[in-house]
């Protein structure tokens, strides 16, 4: 039952009592409840001096990594401890999980996104949220919508054409909340279409609650609300931080004038108060740390990604003798997650150098190799007074001289910084890393390269020089073990990138069009974000969407697909056939050869993770909701299923489809209405047009050719009239059509 509440307190409940806080109203029962990030952990300030330091809680991997799993059942047990760590905190809503596309490789939060692909993304963030929620804590969808760039990011407008609005950009959060009923959506800092999402009526309430049916609270971002009233008045319920006198005032202001109706602004007090409620009945917990590390672990060590193992140098034996070379700080210092609000402070940290030590029997010896910020070794040269420069040729010769005198080198690189706030400005590493890998590969064989980075790196060209490399993303407060355990074979790796990695930067779908400038920033490539359109324009990549390797090898059986009413179901047995056990991340892709709108040459419709002893066979079974083979009709302003044939690619990445089976799919009726504004041509290709027409041909009571025959008689003059709407037709030269005739052809065809 939402209380009774006075319209000061509705306005004050609309808005945040501080940073982390909804307003309590006293008189109606409400409390405060808390709020806080999120995603990968639980960031409680600690102080009230600094707003991004969090008291200790488990962190986790970042989004980046969570996406390399393709393993919703990981992602949904990731949020059930996320939930009891909120319990513990008393925090009531965790903001997480943020599901934007990666639109470019430049994007400055792609760490904390999933993927460039909004199945994988709309997928994974479910089963984080339905993990969450089942601990009684919210969630909070984010950012909503199309916020896929730090540039500009409070200012900028995403400019983006409906349909692929509809199928990319909103399509992870049609999921999200169709199947996970966040308890919050916060809206994104930008404009869409020229119009702040804060205070977009068409998105925030045509979309999200008519047309998605969501019924939770719609909180801004924080500072995201530039006009309190028009955002009250599009949809929005919650303006973050607070307090907002000012724009409660002007709520109240409103009401006055007829600016703002009054049942918009109880309404959005009644879904805070519902929230709050809801929140209150949450019981307090407590938490096993060693238990959340451990999982965190797990989830790191199904993340990483091993791009290139040339003759299985990995795994290295466990109980090897000889010498181990662990070089680069960040084998000792970690990268293990990106700046900003999503900054977590570890209950503890794993170092790789101390996990390889611990793994192994062989001797681990350790060079820094290059500076970094904060790196022990960048302490010692200040030391010693030495310039940067002379420092890092010091630890290139000492890290070579170490690699060339062991029997292996594991060499640690990767991206310096990724942060809230700013977008990277290139995909590759740094020199000083580059230098370190192209030098040591030069005197070690055996050279293994383990990278961290919360966006994509180009690999070209110095991954043509080593035979391993090892993608280790950020993989959050235990990332040093589970790079440990891949090393040494405790974990077979079968991370899958959610993203591409492109050859070069240039090469990108978005790299005409991003960051924008002057306010704007066009969605040029439309649909093809990412691999739809490496693939549309069949480019070479470095690492294909949805690619990773294993220590064993999978086998794929014929793949066989059935139309059922609820979309398709298609069926392939999957093999492991070699000699460890191992999990495959089978992906379907879905075309539609000869579609009547333009359309991917693949999209991913469905994935499952399937682990598989040596040898054994799983018959896997993919499905895919008719609702996710229809395309957004922009005619019709409506959803359609193409009737056809649809093709179903089943495969071990985007490039690497092993079997396909096609299978025929009945399809909407979506015809539009037969109108004077619609081409002859249209008129034609439709068969209630053809009938309409063919009866006006054969003349009064069908007795004979009527006078459109002779008109339509010659096939190069009404091929050339084809592009002409009836109305217009009527008024050319010779026309037998008048103004009356089409009325009464209009009238037949639509019937
Ligand atoms: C970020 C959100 C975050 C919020 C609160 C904003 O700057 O965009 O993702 O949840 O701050 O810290």
């Amino acid at each position: 039952m939402t209380p009774e509440l006075t319209v000061a307190e509705q306005a004050a409940l609309t808005s945040g009592r501080n940073m982390w806080q909804t307003t309590p109203v006293e008189s109606a029962g409400l409390p405060a409840i808390n709020v806080t990030d999120g995603p990968h952990g639980v960031r409680l300030q600690a102080n009230s001096r600094d707003a991004l330091r969090g008291q200790p809680a488990t962190c986790f991997p970042p989004a980046v990594a969570t996406a390399s799993t393709w393993d919703p059942g990981l992602l949904r047990r990731m949020g059930e401890a996320l939930g009891e760590e909120c319990r513990a905190m008393d925090v009531a809503v965790l903001l997480g999980p943020g599901i934007n596309l990666k639109r470019s490789p430049l994007g400055g939060r792609n760490f904390e996104y999933f993927s460039e692909d909004p199945l994988l993304a709309g997928v994974l963030g479910a089963a984080w949220v339905n993990g969450l929620q089942s601990r009684n804590v919210g969630a909070s969808l984010k950012h909503f919508a199309v916020n896929s760039q730090e540039t500009d990011r409070m200012r900028v407008s995403a400019d983006v054409d409906e349909r692929t609005l509809r199928e990319l950009y909103l399509s992870a959060f049609r999921r999200v909340v169709t199947q996970a009923a966040p308890w919050t959506v916060m809206c994104a800092y930008n404009k869409v279409n020229g119009i702040y999402a804060s205070q977009y009526h068409w998105l925030l309430t045509e979309v999200l609650r008519d047309e998605w049916g969501y019924d939770g609270v719609l909180v801004s971002d924080w500072s995201a609300v530039s006009d309190r009233v028009a955002a009250v008045a599009a949809g929005l319920d919650l303006t973050m931080p607070g307090p907002d006198d000012a724009g409660d005032r002007d709520l109240e202001e409103a009401l006055e004038t007829g600016r703002l109706d009054p049942a918009r602004l109880a309404q959005a007090a009644g879904r805070v108060a519902a929230l709050v409620e809801k929140a209150a009945a949450r019981a307090a917990g407590d938490y096993d740390q060693q238990a959340h590390h451990d999982l965190a672990r797990e989830i790191a060590g199904r993340a990483i990604v091993l791009l290139k193992n040339d003759d299985g140098i990995l795994p290295l034996a466990p109980g090897g003798t000889g010498t181990i070379a662990v070089i680069g700080e960040f084998a000792r210092t970690p990268r293990y997650q990106g700046g900003g609000s999503s900054q977590i402070t570890p209950t503890r940290l794993d170092d790789a150098l101390t996990e390889i030590t611990a793994a192994t029997e062989a001797t681990v010896l350790f060079a820094p190799g290059y500076l970094t910020g904060d790196s022990a070794a960048q302490e010692s040269a200040a030391r010693d007074g030495e310039t940067e420069a002379e420092s890092d040729r010091d630890l290139l010769a000492e890290a070579v001289a170490l690699a060339a005198a062991s029997d292996v080198a594991l060499v640690f690189a990767g991206s310096e910084l990724e942060t809230e706030g700013a977008d990277r400005d290139g995909i590759d590493l740094p020199a000083e890393h580059r230098a370190l890998i192209e030098e040591v590969a030069r005197v070690n064989r055996r050279t293994v390269v383990i990278l961290s980075n919360g966006g994509v790196l180009a690999t070209a060209p110095w991954g043509e020089t080593v035979p391993v490399i090892v993608e280790g993303w950020l993989l959050g407060q235990a990332g040093g073990g589970a790079v440990a355990d891949v090393l040494f074979g405790q974990v077979n790796p079968s991370g899958r990138l959610a993203e591409t990695i492109p050859l070069r930067l240039q090469d990108h779908p978005s790299y005409l069009d991003f960051p924008g400038e002057h306010g704007h920033v066009r969605y040029g490539e439309g649909l093809y974000v990412g691999y739809r359109g490496f693939d549309e324009r069949e480019q070479e990549v470095a690492y294909p969407f949805g690619f990773g390797l294993s220590y064993t090898t999978f086998g794929y059986g014929q793949a066989t697909a059935t139309a059922t009413d609820r979309g398709i179901e298609v069926r392939v047995a999957v093999t492991n056939t070699g000699e460890r056990d191992g999990r495959e991340v089978v992906q379907l892709y879905v075309s539609v050869p000869g579609s009547a709108v333009r359309r991917a040459r693949r999209e991913l419709r469905a994935f499952a993770s399937v682990p598989l002893t040596a040898g054994e066979t799983a018959d896997v079974v993919l499905t895919v909701d008719r609702d996710d083979l229809a395309y957004w009709d922009t005619g019709l302003s409506r959803w359609v299923v193409e009737g056809g044939a649809y093709h179903c690619a089943v495969g071990a990445s985007s490039r690497d489809l092993r079997t396909t089976a096609v299978v025929e799919v009945r399809g909407d009726d979506a015809r539009a209405p037969l109108t004077a504004e619609s081409t002859l041509g249209e008129w034609l290709a439709d068969p209630r047009g053809t009938r309409a027409i063919g009866q006006a041909l054969a003349g009064p009571g069908g007795a004979g050719p009527g006078p459109m025959a002779a008109f339509l008689a010659d096939p190069g003059m009404s091929l050339f009239l084809t592009n002409m709407p009836l109305r217009r037709l009527a008024r050319f030269p010779g026309s037998p059509l008048t103004d009356e005739t089409i009325a009464k052809l209009v009238a037949a065809a639509n019937d």
